[in-house]
């Protein structure tokens, strides 16, 4: 909903609030870990959480059995990911203990962060748990490949995925299709070629095609590629003349910080960032943050390391969910401790996308217009982020750039000026309107019974 205030006084007052690293030994399972563990990428590791089991060995009884018996039925039953929360990420749930007139499992249902990174069967919406149009592959990434991982859907910029893998398992994860590890109700796609065949396959791709100029190097997560692997790939992207902008995806610097930090990593940074500024690329990382309680002193470390060794811009794209960031509050609070505190700048927020079992986190193109409209003028300019909305078959569009939208069903309509990959002999590629669909939930009475009138027509 919009804040428009009812009385006097700002709908948004700043004030600076320095970054705190909650205290992890708060914690049962945690109590003896020492600075130095965890400051250890290698320890995070290890100790990430990967099932019910081992975060009740981290959180004890802090938390009842219902939470962990309603973890376990998402687990089995809905998760589109599996479970993998680094320590540091679980750290930053219920960060300094539950608030006065809470239990501590109340607090825990109600994180933020807890409700996408370790969802739970309640958290689902009963009706309509999946819109009836989502799909796996929402953004048809993987129709889009012109090799194996090489996704070419803008006319001049491409997705390299080199590997499905990450540090960190996001609940809503777009590309729920292949990342990770499958879970009882999605078997994953698997890639079949080795490293290896894969980057010459991407390399000899973007030698053949001078017209693409801007490489996301992505995955999963960048930061499970061992850095050698890593750093000869993108010294092979640097070569190539015609690359102008590589921008390496890892959500992992803010939830694996420590791995950005480990002094091999750092020094090949280093020596990737000297090639590209003497080559005249744009070097960027993107990070994936979205709360402001994700952002500690050792996230901002992170990011200034990688700012200070010559990577050119660390940006923020985080995803829009119900109950973690969707109002104008939560995206302020979030964007002034990225763009002050942490050197990294807020630049995009998309739509989560219409995966299934997401719909209690996506909100309406309605909703995300009004946030965008509430954010204007605290924030820079520069550092305003754009709140987009990525259409499948389209690609990202501002939220204001819908050409159609029937708020009664819930149905925008958006147009686009370049062709996919998959699209080169459709004639109506760039006169047709393409759709996108609100969450059923959030329609009049009205449209719901539309929708459910649909759904029955259909199963008839
Ligand atoms: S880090 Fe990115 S790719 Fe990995 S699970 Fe999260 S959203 Fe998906």
């Amino acid at each position: 909903m919009s804040e428009v205030p009812t009385d006097a006084g700002q709908p948004y007052e700043y004030r600076r609030v320095p970054l705190v690293e909650p205290d992890w030994t708060r914690l049962p399972g945690w109590r003896d870990v020492t600075a130095a563990q965890w400051e250890s990428a290698q320890w995070q590791r290890v100790n990430c959480v990967k099932n019910v089991r081992q975060l009740r060995a981290v959180l004890g009884d802090l938390v009842d059995d219902r939470f962990y018996a309603d973890l376990e039925t998402d687990q089995q039953n809905l998760a589109t990911m599996s479970m993998l929360v680094p320590p540091q990420m679980l750290n930053t749930m219920v960060p300094h203990g539950a608030p006065e007139g809470q239990t501590y499992t109340d607090a825990f249902y109600a994180d933020p962060v807890r409700r996408y990174m370790i969802p739970v069967a309640s958290d689902r919406l009963a009706d309509w748990p999946s819109h009836p149009h989502a799909t796996r592959d929402s953004l048809h990434e993987h129709d889009m490949w012109v090799a194996e991982g090489l996704t070419h859907r803008y006319p001049t910029k491409v997705l390299a995925e080199l590997l499905s893998t990450c540090p960190q398992y996001c609940g809503h994860c777009t590309r729920m299709d292949l990342v990770g590890n499958s879970t009882p109700a999605v078997s994953k796609l698997k890639l079949e070629l080795k490293p290896v065949d894969r980057y010459d396959a991407h390399i000899a791709y973007l030698k053949a095609h001078p017209g693409v100029r801007d490489v996301v190097v992505s995955g999963g997560d960048v930061a499970n590629v061992p850095w050698k692997q890593l750093e000869a790939y993108l010294m092979r992207l640097l070569e190539i003349e015609t690359i102008r902008d590589v921008r390496l995806a890892t959500k992992a610097l803010m939830g694996l910080p420590q791995h950005w930090l480990q002094p091999d990593v750092v020094e090949g940074v280093e020596r990737v960032a000297r090639t590209a500024r003497r080559r005249g690329v744009n070097l960027a990382i993107h990070t994936h943050v979205n709360h402001a309680n994700s952002l500690t002193p050792i996230v901002a470390k992170a990011a200034r390391t990688m700012l200070e060794v010559g990577v050119r811009d660390v940006r923020n794209q985080g995803v829009l969910m119900r109950g973690v960031n969707a109002q104008t509050h939560d995206l302020l609070d979030l964007c002034f401790a990225l763009q002050g505190e942490a050197g990294i700048l807020p630049y995009y927020f998309y739509m989560c996308d219409m995966i299934p079992h997401a719909e209690h986190w996506r909100v309406s193109v309605a909703h995300a217009q009004r946030l965008q409209h509430d954010i204007m003028g605290y924030l820079p300019g520069y550092a305003t982020p754009r709140i987009v909305c990525d259409v499948p078959f389209v690609g990202k569009r501002w939220v204001h750039m819908v050409t159609e939208y029937d708020r009664e069903n819930g149905i925008s309509y958006w147009t686009k000026n370049y062709r996919t990959s998959i699209e080169a002999e459709e004639s109506d590629a760039l006169t047709k309107r393409y759709a996108y669909y609100d969450p059923i939930d959030t329609l009049p009475e009205s449209g719901r019974r539309w929708w459910r009138k649909q759904a029955e027509e259909q199963n008839a």
